[in-house]
């Protein structure tokens, strides 16, 4: 079955910035795939190339196989990154002004259920919570029924009550065969709804593959992990300890807690535990997509 979407050697350059550098990917039929990367990676340009909105750019776009043709915008849902909705108009009249425009649109019981609304149909766009606003424009972008659909940051500023909320809705949406890009700042989000990602920095792919995968491959060992403040043991001598034993650990600057990379855990802990050291502030985690993120594009802000 060929790919949901593939993309080869996208570039896209704006004076001064080379916003997409040679991007290329395939996402198979069903699966989620994400894109995740600092600010200004190339996310949003990515995909509003893929979704035809931006022009002037060099590569190309397969959908189903084959250069997108006039359906596209009729089989592909679009949530944007920010969206204004006419204010006065409610939730129910907002869903049927995207559900006319369209030849073969879902039930709109169906989206209303899909996207959890019925309480809220009678209700002005202005009068919407951010979780609502964002459960509203979700169901936009499903009313035309699409096959892809196209997340842009989707609970950014969100409570992690209405995150998970959405969560919910898109496994939802998984369940029902489609495919799904989404873009997010939030690791959490990505290990949690994503079968696939891409790590994008400065314009390209520095990582691809499934979550577990990349962690796997490319962070071994453990952090061990304590507060900056309230240990009986200072941060130096610490170190130096486990130094001794594990050559290869890391230091990490985390805000509030000092964390070391360690691959010997075991006998770290053990030389820890004969010098008497106090370890009841101390824990051990093992890395994550953040770790990774971090590891793989730096901890300093990007322009
Ligand atoms: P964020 O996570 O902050 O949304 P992003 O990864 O989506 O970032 P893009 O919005 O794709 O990043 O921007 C990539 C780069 O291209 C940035 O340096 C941005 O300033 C630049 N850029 C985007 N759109 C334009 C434009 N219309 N004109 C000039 N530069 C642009």
């Amino acid at each position: 079955m060929a790919p949901a979407l593939e993309v080869r050697d996208l570039v896209k350059h704006y004076p001064g910035v080379m916003a997409v550098d040679g991007i290329s990917f395939a996402i198979p039929q069903g699966i989620c795939f994400g894109l995740i990367g600092p600010n200004g990676a190339g996310k949003t340009t990515t995909i509003e190339i893929i979704e035809g909105i931006i022009p002037h750019y060099s590569g190309k776009v397969l959908y189903n196989g084959s250069s997108k043709t006039s359906s596209f915008q009729e089989e592909v849902g679009i949530q944007f990154q920010a969206t204004s909705l006419f204010s006065f108009l409610t939730v129910q009249e907002s869903l049927e002004t995207f559900h006319n425009l369209y030849r073969e649109p879902m039930p709109l019981g169906k989206v209303i259920r899909l996207c959890r609304l019925e309480d809220i149909l009678s209700r002005r766009n202005n009068k919407l919570s951010g979780g609502q606003k964002q459960r509203l424009m979700l169901a936009i972008a499903l009313v035309n029924d699409p096959n892809l659909l196209f997340l842009d940051e989707p609970t950014t500023g969100l409570d992690p009550q209405a995150r998970r909320h959405l969560w919910e809705i898109v496994e939802t949406i998984k369940a029902q065969g489609k495919t799904v890009v989404l873009t997010t700042h939030y690791m959490e989000e990505a290990q949690i709804l994503c079968e696939e990602i891409a790590i994008i920095d400065q314009g390209r792919i520095i990582a691809q593959g499934s979550p577990d995968d990349l962690v796997r491959n490319h962070c071994s060992g453990v952090i061990l992990s304590f507060p900056k403040n309230g240990c009986a043991i200072s941060h130096k001598l610490f170190s130096e300890k486990i130094r001794l034993i594990c050559p290869d650990m890391k230091i990490i600057d985390a805000p509030n807690r000092y964390e070391i990379m360690i691959t010997e855990v075991n006998l770290c802990i053990e030389a820890l535990l004969r010098d008497g050291i106090d370890l009841s502030l101390i824990t051990i985690r093992p890395q994550t997509l953040e770790d990774l993120f971090l590891k793989l594009t730096g901890r300093q802000l990007r322009q």
